[in-house]
């Protein structure tokens, strides 16, 4: 007889909880998994997927208007946001429920509502109570607001994607990933964008030349920067429009304000604090190399542990557990040259080190760079350049970073990271003859 009513619960049917339910199952184990929303988590319902399906909607505005200088008379053109939206829901039920029957095909059982613990091996949902020897907690993250008065007026990219119609004039706070990201979706469809950001420079992770690069090309095409620019208030007008108190300027008015400001770990509730797992103070669940908590039999897999918040972060942290504790083949996600993209317009893409780090951690280094009109802008009459930079160690030659802006930027990192990763040097990228005429050649062709 059991000792518990399950080998494994799993709190969170995200991408990291999913991946470790389903291959756990695979290895023989009697596994739970808990979704208080609705099973794919984030990146499926209300992140990655539907807003590369927003980015690719957005696209057209450019593809329509260059068509003309290819010959293409494209007459009537107009946009329906409610067509793409509907769509792109659909898309995401489909997904859904290609989640769900992923799961129970692998014999999981799933249960709807908010687990939270009540000890060690005992989950509580709703008024049914669960075992389990092991406990997965992949809560994932949620949008942060800021703490100002009348934050209460905007919202988040959770909503984002069912807005009834499309605003005039749109307010981004921050400017991370989602900011640029919204910024180019929703100046595609012709919306006023203005992005709030309290500091004095956007993508702080990202290589600052690429930053700059992705602010100039935004700015020509009308999207609005304000620097150093920290909420102080927000007002709801008579009409419905908001008065966005920001900084030292005058206020902005806007139609619709979106929060994108980082996203904080979902680890409150859970009754985490009361059995005893340490948390960082931002609330992110400590883990291992393991992906163990300091309670030896709860783990902890993706944005909830905030170590890189990332969708295929997640989902190979949840293979790792997986395999480590129900299949008997242990191993340990490498956190390391981890490649990823900004889905702007143009995007951003990169991989290792940006040039100012690798500056301060090896000291000298080449950085090597093609900065050039793709042939497709040039015939389109379209300014926009693409830079592509590698740094690269003097002494060893080796590749430490590359960082590309420009049309298909995170489709040209993809491959060039597993060089990186692989440690080879700039002279094994320029032994490689080049694709011509591609953008990517500029990779082997950079003296
Ligand atoms: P980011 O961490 O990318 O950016 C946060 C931005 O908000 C920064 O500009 C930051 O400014 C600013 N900020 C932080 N706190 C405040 C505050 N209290 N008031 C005002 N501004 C503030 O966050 P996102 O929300 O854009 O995305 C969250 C995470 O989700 C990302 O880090 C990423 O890991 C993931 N993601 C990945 C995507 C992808 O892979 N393409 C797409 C979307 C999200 P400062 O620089 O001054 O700190």
């Amino acid at each position: 007889m059991n000792a518990y009513d399950y080998d494994l619960f799993v709190i969170g049917a995200g991408s990291g909880g999913v991946r470790a339910a389903r291959i756990s199952a695979g290895y023989g184990a009697r596994v739970a998994i808990a979704e208080e929303y609705r099973v794919g988590g984030t990146c499926v319902i209300r992140g990655c997927v539907p807003k590369k399906l927003l980015v690719y909607g957005a696209h057209f505005a450019e593809d329509l208007e260059d068509a003309r200088h290819f010959g293409w008379a494209v007459e009537g053109k107009r946009f329906d946001w409610a067509t793409l939206r509907d769509n792109v829901l659909s898309e995401v039920d489909r997904l859904n429920k290609a989640y769900i029957s992923t799961l129970e095909s692998q014999k999981v059982t799933i249960l709807h509502g908010r687990a939270v613990l009540e000890d060690a091996h005992t989950m509580r949902i709703g008024d049914r109570t669960v075992t389990a020897d092991k406990v997965l907690i992949a809560t994932g993250a949620h949008p942060g607001i800021p703490d100002c008065e009348g934050a209460e007026h905007g919202i988040t990219s959770n909503e984002v994607f069912h807005l009834e119609t499309l605003p005039k004039r749109v307010a981004i706070a921050g400017g991370g990933y989602i900011a640029n990201e919204f910024a180019g979706i929703f100046n595609a469809f012709g919306v006023k964008v203005t992005l709030l950001l309290r500091g004095d420079r956007l993508l702080r992770e990202y290589d600052q030349q690429l930053a700059e690069r992705l602010q100039a090309i935004s700015t020509a095409k009308g999207i609005d920067f304000r620097f150093n620019a920290p909420f102080r208030k927000v007002e709801k007008q008579a009409d419905g429009s908001l008065l966005i108190h920001a900084g030292k300027d005058d206020p902005i008015e806007v139609d619709l304000l979106v929060y994108a400001i980082g996203r904080p770990p979902n680890s409150a509730g859970l009754g985490l604090e009361a059995i005893g797992v340490d948390l960082a103070e931002n609330g992110a669940i400590k883990v291992d190399a393991d992906s163990r908590t300091n309670i030896g039999n709860i783990y902890a897999v993706g944005d909830v542990t905030d170590r890189v918040q990332l969708t295929p972060v997640a989902i190979r942290e949840g293979h790792a557990f997986a395999d480590t504790v129900f299949g008997g083949k242990p191993w340990r996600v490498d956190h390391g040259c981890i490649p990823s993209a900004v889905f702007s317009h143009p995007p951003i893409a990169a991989v290792g080190l940006t040039e100012a780090q690798a500056r301060n951690t090896y000291g000298s280094v080449r950085v090597y760079a093609s900065d050039f009109r793709p042939m497709k802008n040039v015939l389109a009459n379209r300014s926009e350049r693409s830079l592509y930079k590698l740094v690269v160690d003097e002494a060893s030659g080796r590749i430490l970073g590359a960082h590309i802006i420009g049309p298909e930027a995170a489709e040209i990192m993809q491959p060039l990271a597993i060089a990186v990763k692989a440690g080879l040097t700039k002279a094994q990228l320029d032994e490689t003859v080049a694709i011509h005429p591609t953008m990517a050649e500029e990779l082997v062709l950079m003296r």
